[in-house]
């Protein structure tokens, strides 16, 4: 259990197995379709922004066990943090997944994140790993669509 790499293999095909905020929330307040055509990974994510927090986030779609997994633990921490929180994860998840952000060593606020600091050594996977954080920040943003090419 001390293993990250174990936690991390652990908590990946836990949530991909049973992924938390799965759905489409209707009405939203923001909604953003995400593509990643390397893998084939697929979603979209909907939230209810509302006095500056989110409220409530949602996700739904089909891929790879990572993007799957990242969605879920993406909603868990997102939901019931201000939108500028929200931003802030957004950056520092990206500067992580690509090396630049060592959370051992620099300040941040991505708590149980970190587990997916490892995908930065797996590139064909960084993109997986990454996508449900561009698609919350095109619905953040109020773009519709967002493609990781
Ligand atoms: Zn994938």
């Amino acid at each position: 259990m001390t293993d990250p790499r174990e936690l991390y293999q652990q908590v990946i095909l836990e949530h991909n197995k049973k992924p938390r905020n799965f759905g489409k929330l209707d009405p939203c307040t923001h909604h953003a379709h995400g593509l990643n055509p390397l893998c084939g990974d697929d979603i979209e994510v909907s939230l209810v922004v509302a006095d500056g927090l989110v409220q409530e986030v949602r996700f739904q779609g089909h891929g790879c066990a990572i993007s799957q997994a990242s969605s879920s633990l993406m909603t868990v921490n997102v939901k019931g943090k201000t939108v500028e929180e929200a931003e802030t994860m957004i950056a520092q998840f990206r500067e992580m997944i690509r090396g630049n952000l060592d959370p051992a060593a620099d300040p941040h606020i991505l708590g149980r994140l970190t587990l997916f600091q490892g995908v930065k050594d797996l590139p064909s996977r960084v993109k997986c790993a990454v996508l449900p954080w561009a698609t919350l920040h095109s619905a953040l943003q109020g773009e519709e669509t967002v493609s990781t090419e």
